[in-house]
């Protein structure tokens, strides 16, 4: 919505939504036009019509009195022919000043062309930009960290633009996962005064005159949740100060979670492969040309969404990387990244590991009396080298094995005190996993690192800009 004004100097504008006042001559077109998008037009929607476009110049080259322009706004790119003699002389010169990343509104016929990227180019009866971008400092062939450096600009770039899509879709879709199932959104303090994970990947924060912790996960508080909603989930940012430098791992990242009372490891496996299959059936439905463009196969991953994703435990994990990698892990070592990349060899859908050893899982993981030296958890792992997505469990009853899982640990038991009262006061089954968010989108994408499925990566080497 604009509004007209006339400023003090007596020169008429119109305000825009920031209460900007934008002089009129700086736009040729009127408030009430109304906008095209590039989606339409390559769609074949406005063909042989004028229509009104703004956005963005992706590419520009000119050759006498002819200017191509590329044009983009968030649904894509255009072909838009600037001839001098089609508009008015002031709006082609300001085409041909006018460098790539300008922003412009733009009248055109819309035509045919086969030629043209997508089929279809505008030929422009009238120019307008809005802004003259100073020359773009991105340009071909830049280095990785040149471009986190620049991450502000180069998020607008087609690639990101198709990973931040698919990624909305996602957390879309895990909100109506959810809440189709009856779930209520549930939400923990970010500022924790304890661990949850493990120390050694904690953020500390200084809390006036004491100290806190940035969130590693919202589970201890969910477990208090259920005793009031009983199916409750939450996406919220994660915080991890991760010492190692991989693909897969951010210091502050997005995890979705659920918790449920009365819900056993069976159930949640369940729930997990469902919501996986869910959310990948909602970007296959919303972001075929996002897949596409990022050199996803839309065909293999339709297959994935309609298999079975199997359940293995980790005994029968150490089995197959034995039997058909020849690589013998001793029993009771976690898998490491190279483990689970060469399991995933031998399956094309994400599969469920359980009953990891109970040695090496957190304080809150049960024993399984079933097979007693394992606990009653999970993970999901992504084919192809993504490693794991989702990791759950069933959760404990035993305060005093916790208690002393805990000492075990050096933490002070203390702090734990009103966790246990959650078991003292009408405990019931309960179980719950975590999804990471990028690990998800990075798989579904196709994403070389993590780093990329996320606006504003954090790592152990930047938290800038
Ligand atoms: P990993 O072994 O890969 O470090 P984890 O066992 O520490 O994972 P969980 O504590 O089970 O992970 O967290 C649940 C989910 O959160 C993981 O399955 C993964 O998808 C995601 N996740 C965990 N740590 C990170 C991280 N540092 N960056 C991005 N996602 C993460
Ligand atoms: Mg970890």
């Amino acid at each position: 919505m604009y509004i007209f004004s006339m400023v003090r100097s007596g020169v008429a504008t119109v305000i825009d939504k920031c209460n900007k006042h934008i002089p009129l001559s700086r736009l040729a077109i009127m408030p009430e036009t109304k906008w095209t998008q590039i989606e339409e037009i390559l769609k074949g929607q406005h063909t042989g019509t004028t229509i009104h476009l703004r956005g963005w110049i992706y590419r520009t080259r000119s050759s006498g009195n002819i200017i191509f322009m590329i044009l983009r706004d968030v649904t894509g790119v255009l072909q838009a022919t600037v001839k001098k003699g089609n508009l008015p002389d002031a709006g082609f010169e300001d085409a041909f000043k006018a460098l790539i990343e300008s922003s412009v509104q733009i009248t055109g016929t819309v035509k045919e062309d086969k030629r043209a990227p997508g089929g279809y180019e505008l030929q422009v009866t009238g120019l307008t930009v809005v802004n003259f971008a100073e020359p773009f400092p991105i340009t071909k062939d830049q280095s990785p960290e040149f471009l986190l450096d620049k991450r502000h600009l180069w998020i607008r770039s087609r690639k990101l633009t198709s990973v931040l899509k698919v990624r909305s879709t996602v957390v879309g879709a895990i909100h109506a996962f959810f809440r189709e199932k009856g779930f209520y959104e549930f939400d923990a303090p970010v500022l924790q005064p304890s661990q949850c994970e493990g120390g050694s990947t904690l953020f500390e924060v200084k809390y006036y005159e004491d100290k806190t912790y940035l969130s590693q996960s919202w589970q201890l508080y969910a477990e208090a949740g259920i005793f009031a909603l009983e199916k409750i989930y939450n996406m919220g940012p994660t915080f991890r100060a991760e010492r190692s430098k991989t693909s897969r791992h951010l210091s502050e990242f997005w995890m979705a979670e659920m918790e449920a009372a009365w819900m056993d490891l069976s159930d949640v496996v369940a729930m997990a492969k469902d919501e996986v299959q869910y959310i990948l059936g909602e970007v296959l439905q919303k972001n075929k040309n996002d897949l596409q463009f990022l050199g996803q196969d839309i065909k293999k991953l339709q297959e994935i969404t309609g298999s079975e994703f199997p359940t293995i435990t980790y005994t029968d994990s150490l089995e197959i990387l034995k039997e058909k990698e020849g690589m013998n892990i001793e029993w009771g070592k976690d898998l490491r990244t190279i483990e689970e990349d060469r399991l995933m060899n031998h399956f094309k859908t994400p599969v469920v590991v359980t009953n990891y050893p109970l040695e090496i899982m957190a304080f809150y993981k049960p024993k399984d009396e079933k097979d007693p030296r394992t606990a009653l958890c999970f993970d999901m792992l992504a084919p192809e080298g993504y490693g794991e997505i989702v990791g759950g469990s069933q959760r404990s009853n035993d305060i005093t094995t916790m208690i002393h899982r805990l000492k075990q640990m050096g933490e002070n038991v203390q702090n734990y005190e009103w966790y246990f009262d959650l078991r003292r006061f009408g405990s019931v089954p309960h179980s719950g996993y975590g999804l990471g968010v990028e690990r998800l989108v990075a798989w579904i994408c196709k994403a070389d690192n993590i780093k990329d499925t996320i606006p504003f990566p954090r790592t152990l080497l930047r938290f800038r800009p």
